[in-house]
């Protein structure tokens, strides 16, 4: 029994004897790579000596890397037929040896293959597929070939392809049944943490492998469709025979029902569904490859008299079939929700809820190391929500710094701390002259984590809201940038101070985690007038270039919003584009304004909304100036259509 390199057959352990845990994986993987006669790593290199190390370790493995004995046929024989056509065989003896021994053969195949043909994918290949040795043995990480998929023999490269990249998903399964058990056999949280992260890694690593082993033009797919039949293999030949994955599937299984999964916590119970997610939208994304999108697979052809599933719709089953033993119950605090950005789920290493600044500051002081991403309310739909950019990050929750320090009308600012959100900040404005500059999301955001997102208000946008910053440094001191009231000498707001400005060195940016803020309150005008306007999709340019004269010549304020239709549903408006023109002032101001504006619009792509739809809102709590008497008024020249309610 030998680990034929020369015609790239695999030996693999039986999933059945797989070891418990990766460390001695890892520990055979160390032992085999003192013992080879040339460094792995120069091999997985693209230096002078690279392929010639490649060739020798290559023709080294076959006679060193033999230590099982021939398994026995299984009692499944489609299972002996899947590996037989991917050229895999089976062993049984020491599997940790076994396990380590195919994933160096395969780093080799695999790199050999992809110097030798290129690739087709933009992606970097190489860090994900090909980083698993360094990363489980902390090695030199391979480097990025970038090779345009070029092979002398287009249909041999993709033959050869198929039967590498299965090799190396299969290796990547026993990988993952291996760290899946080593989840269940955590003994505390720091141990299941680190098992988690290791699982991740080596679901996103196979996804890659899932990837590569689609990666040559996907009208060749037909050239390997067609060796997949009998008598070759058998009727209905399909991934489901893979005994590395059913192992997987049954060790997920176990994860659920041994209760697992729903001890975790959130985070990492969130992170091991997403990570296993990647893996199934990468198979997802190889049957859509290869035509699966209308066209049926292998065992579908064979079973489905009648029932007409595409690859992709089988695909997508299998997926969330698999995903449910993975599926935490319900009761998920909130930090664990998901990223509504569907970005890779992070290992969060702990989520901290200080509820004070000399909390925040006591807690950066003894970081020893530990790395933060803040959150305010952590609301960043979109654009990852609560999810640090990194792994092992502790978050940051500052929802209980909900604090309105201090609120002054008459001078027009606010103290405010994180977890203020604007629909309390607004409610506590309800009746006053002034208000908040109030973004289109929800009520339920954070000022201060809008401001430093540097997000757009209704009226301006949010940075130039900010006059000051109360701020934790990262050395823990406590420090104050920008305009700050002092009660011994009240002056107006004046957010530039004297110097130099600091204020915005601190906005979408990680150099402080910010306690509290001075924010600037608008005047409230007498009357806010919404006009919507609708356009078809083809007149876009032209809309765009008409309201952008509009708000140049001051008829409307620079900040009029657009809809595209998929968001302009919400609003109740069907395949259209939408503008809302947010009109301010005095209520004959704003009634002038909206006939003004109604009238330009006569003639061009922009279509009033019914009036029935315009949103007024007078504002109790605005000084009202006094009304010009109803001579003075101009007079409004009817239009199609005439506002519902004046203001
Ligand atoms: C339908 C809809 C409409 C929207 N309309 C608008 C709109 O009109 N204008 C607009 O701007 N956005 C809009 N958004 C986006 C959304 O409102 C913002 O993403 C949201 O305000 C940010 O979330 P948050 O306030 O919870 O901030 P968080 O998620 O808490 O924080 C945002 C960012 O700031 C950092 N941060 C937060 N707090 C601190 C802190 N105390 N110290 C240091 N760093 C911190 C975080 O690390 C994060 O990167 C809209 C979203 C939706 C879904």
């Amino acid at each position: 029994m030998s680990t034929d390199i020369s015609r790239a057959t695999l030996v693999l352990p039986l999933p059945s004897e797989l070891p418990q845990t990766t460390t001695t994986v890892v520990a055979h993987l160390e032992k085999i790579l003192r013992r080879m006669p040339r460094d792995h790593a120069v091999a997985l290199d693209t230096g002078a000596d690279a392929g010639a190390a490649r060739a020798d370790l290559l023709a080294w493995c076959g006679p060193h890397l033999d230590r099982g004995a021939a398994a026995e046929p299984t009692t499944a024989p489609n299972s002996d037929v899947h590996d037989r056509y991917f050229a895999v065989r089976r062993a049984t003896g020491d599997s940790a040896a076994l396990l380590a021994g195919a994933l160096l053969a395969s780093d080799l195949l695999v790199q050999d293959d992809l110097v030798r043909h290129g690739s087709t994918l933009d992606a970097d290949p190489e860090s994900m597929l090909l980083g698993v040795t360094s990363y489980l043995t902390d090695g030199k990480q391979p480097p990025v070939l970038d090779v345009p998929w070029a092979p002398a023999d287009p249909v041999a490269a993709a033959h050869h392809r198929w039967q590498v990249g299965h090799q190396r998903f299969f290796v990547m399964l026993q990988l993952l049944a291996v760290a899946v058990r080593q989840v269940r056999r955590a003994t505390d949280v720091a141990g299941e943490n680190e098992a988690v992260r290791l699982f991740a890694w080596l679901c996103r690593s196979s996804a890659h492998a899932m990837r590569y082993a689609a990666d040559f033009p996907a009208e060749l797919y037909d050239e390997i469709r067609v060796t997949m039949v009998p008598p070759t293999v058998n009727v209905g030949f399909s991934g489901l025979q893979t005994r590395d994955h059913n192992e997987l599937v049954a060790q997920f299984r176990t994860l659920k029902r041994s209760g697992t999964v729903d001890r975790l916590a959130p985070e990492s119970a969130t992170a091991l569904h997403a990570a296993v997610r990647e893996m199934y939208d990468a198979h997802i994304w190889v049957c859509d490859r290869f035509g699966g999108g209308s066209g049926l697979s292998l065992l579908m052809e064979h079973t489905s008299a009648g029932k007409q599933e595409s690859g992709v719709a089988s695909a997508v089953k299998l997926a969330r079939q698999r995903l449910t033993h993975l599926r935490q119950e319900p009761g998920t605090p909130p930090t664990a929700r998901p990223d509504a950005g569907r970005f890779r789920q992070r290992i969060i290493a702990d989520v901290l809820r200080p509820d004070t600044p000399e909390r925040v500051a006591e807690l950066i002081r003894s970081a020893n190391g530990r790395r933060f991403h803040p959150v305010s309310t952590g609301y960043n739909w979109g654009l990852g929500s609560r999810q640090p950019v990194e792994d092992g990050v502790t978050v940051l929750d500052l929802a209980g710094l909900n604090r309105i320090r201090a609120v002054d009308t008459r001078r027009g600012y606010a103290v405010i701390e994180p977890g203020v959100i604007q629909g309390a900040l607004a409610r506590r404005l309800d009746g006053t002259d002034r208000m908040l500059n109030l973004t289109g999301a929800s009520q339920h955001t954070s000022v201060i984590g809008n401001i430093l997102d540097r997000g757009v208000g209704l009226h301006r946008p949010r940075v130039d809201d900010l006059a000051g910053l109360e701020l934790v440094l990262a050395d823990g001191s406590q420090v104050r940038t920008g305009w700050w009231p002092d009660a011994g000498q009240p002056a107006a707001v004046w957010p530039h101070g004297r110097g130099p400005a600091l204020n915005q060195l601190f906005t979408q940016s990680d150099l402080a985690v910010v306690t509290a803020a001075t924010i600037r309150l608008l005047p409230r005008p007498e009357a806010i007038r919404i006009l919507p306007f609708t356009f078809r999709a083809e007149a876009l340019g032209e809309a765009v270039d008409l309201l952008r004269t509009w708000t140049a010549q001051g008829l409307v304020p620079p900040n009029t919003k657009i809809f595209n239709p998929v968001a302009a549903r919400a609003h109740g408006i069907a395949d259209q584009h939408l503008v809302h023109v947010c009109l301010t002032g005095t209520r004959d101001l704003v009634s002038t304004l909206s006939h003004l504006v109604t009238r330009a619009a006569y003639g061009t792509p922009l279509s009033p909304a019914p009036a029935s739809t315009w949103c007024t809102t007078p504002t109790p709590g605005c000084r009202t100036p006094p009304t010009p008497s109803s001579s003075t008024r101009p007079a409004t020249r009817p239009g199609r259509w005439t506002p519902r309610g004046d203001c």
